[in-house]
Formats: structure tokens, sequence, C-alpha cells
């Protein structure tokens, strides 16, 4: 595997960053997760959009203008052969001294990895994932803002380790206010009634599958409302959606141990997921 960095490819073993780099010592960087399917890239344009918003987020100029970082990520694609796979662009701080003022990193690192990758959850596209709620809560949005894809990631993995120990496949994360943020590493979707409904972007990432899964229901003629959600929405749902890069579009039949709806995939559900697959074999940035 040949990784980007700072400007060069170099053999994944010789792929290295400063212990100094503020990414490492602090968690102060971006990134985005992408797929390309059948050698194309899906949504590549808004995922360098986002990459860049976050930095702006945490006030970290990117060394590079979008259509340089464009071609680092195809060129990356290219010289790994990725057909069908996955694409990490980091973007951290840099190397500085040990404070953490970000003043003191005179040069952001840019790392690209590009590599081979299928589906997520398996044969669970088919069966459905369980899931479990956590009690754990997602940062708040005048904490460390859930829309910014940062390389602080803890929130996350401390809800993935208590999905983990609670036996679900995935975990569902609450706000401190009680409503349905998103998963660990996807966002929610729920059906009930025929009608699509999606929690507000205040307190989750603003996630680009999940603005793929809204094209698709209108797309479908599917009526879909953002409004807020608990619990009582969640345990009385017909079905279930989680969307993400890695996760893809997945369903859900199980929270806390409760079947949703009648337990297996629903039809809404098992439409969106063809209509994706259309998507995906129609569209992307040719590498
Ligand atoms: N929420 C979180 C916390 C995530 O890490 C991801 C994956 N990037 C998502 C939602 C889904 O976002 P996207 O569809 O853009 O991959």
């Amino acid at each position: 595997m040949e990784i980007y960095i700072d400007g060069t490819f170099v053999p994944e073993g010789e792929a290295k960053v400063s212990v100094f780099d503020h990414g490492f010592l602090y968690g102060d960087g971006v990134f985005e997760g992408i797929r390309s399917y059948n050698g194309r890239i899906f949504r590549l344009k808004e995922h360098i959009d986002r990459l860049y918003d976050s930095a702006k987020m945490i006030d970290m100029t990117v060394p590079v203008s979008k259509e340089e970082f464009a071609e680092i990520i195809i060129e990356t694609v290219r010289r790994n052969g990725v057909k069908n796979g996955y694409i990490r662009p980091i973007v951290t701080r840099g190397a500085g001294t040990m404070g953490l003022d970000p003043r003191h990193c005179p040069k952001p690192t840019i790392v690209c990895i590009a590599m081979e990758w299928g589906a997520m959850y398996g044969d669970l596209y088919e069966k459905g994932l369980t899931a479990v709620t956590v009690a754990i809560r997602r940062n708040a949005p005048d904490t460390l803002p859930p829309n910014v894809k940062s390389l602080n990631y803890l929130n996350n993995i401390l809800a993935k380790i208590e999905a983990n120990y609670k036996g679900g496949d995935e975990a569902i994360f609450f706000d401190t206010q009680g409503r349905i943020s998103e998963g660990s590493g996807d966002n929610i979707f729920l059906v009930k009634n025929g009608i699509i409904y999606a929690p507000h972007t205040l307190t989750n990432l603003k996630g680009i599958t999940r603005d793929v899964l809204i094209e698709i229901a209108a797309k479908l003629g599917l009526q879909l409302k953002v409004v807020e959600l608990g619990f009582f929405d969640l345990y009385t749902a017909d079905e279930m959606i989680v969307t993400g890069t890695a996760a893809e579009i997945a369903p859900i039949v199980k929270v806390d141990g409760r079947a949703i709806g009648s337990g297996r995939p629903g039809p809404i559900t098992k439409q969106i997921m063809a209509a994706f697959k259309t998507l995906i074999d129609s569209e992307g940035t040719q590498v």
C-alpha cells in the first residue's frame, strides 16, 4: 500500500508522522471517510467540502486548494488500484511544541490512505442489525460540535465500547436533552406509518449518506420529516435505518432487545437500499 504524506507517496511501513504532531498529541485535526465503487469515488466534492468546513471550524487552514486535495485523493486511489474501497484523508494541525496552543504548529500534516474494503456489516444488510441505546451522551453542540469530523472520536468510541459490552452491532446516542442524536458512526432514520423521520443535525454529523437518503426518498416520492425524536419514537417505530459512508444504508431490526416493527428489514428500508445500490453503481468521480 502506498500512503500519501505531505506531498509524497511512501510505502505503508515508512508512512510516519511526528510524535509532536498535535493530531497525535491532542486529536487536533480533521478527517473524512469516502468510498469508491467500481473505481469511481462517491460524492468526492461533498466530502472535500465537509473536510474544509471541519478545518474551518477548528480554525485550521488546509495548505492546499480543494482542487489539489481532490487530485491527492484521486492519485492515492489510482496508485493503490482501489476499485471498491475506502479512502481516509486526514489533516492534522501538524508538528508543534508540547503545549496545546495551535499557534506553535507551523504547518498542517496531510495524509491520505486508500484501500479495498467491502461491506462493513456482511450479511446483516439482509438480516438487519441490532442496536443498543447507550448511557454516554453525544457531545453537546456547545462543547465539541458533533458537526465537525474531528480526530477527537473518543465520544464515539465510548459509545461503541458500551454497545460492545451490551451486545449490540451499533450504539444509539442521545443528546444531553434526551433526543436521538445518531449512531457511533452513522446517522439514524425512523419510519412510522409510511413516513420517514430524521433528527435535526445540531447534535450529529451532517452525514453525506444522510443527504443521499433524503435525495432518494424525494425521488421515490416518500415523505420525510426532520423532527425531534426520543425514546418513544424509537421503541414504537415500524422501521429503523442507519446511514454512513462505511456502514452504507443498513436496517436496524432490534433496539435494546426489542423488535423494531416486524423485527425484519421493512419495505421502505428495502426500497431505499435498492435505490442506493442503483445510485452508487451509476455515479462517482472516475479515477
Ligand atoms: N455520524 C458519525 C459520528 C460518523 O462518524 C459518520 C461517518 N462519517 C456519520 C455520522 C455518517 O456520515 P457520512 O454519511 O458522511 O459518512
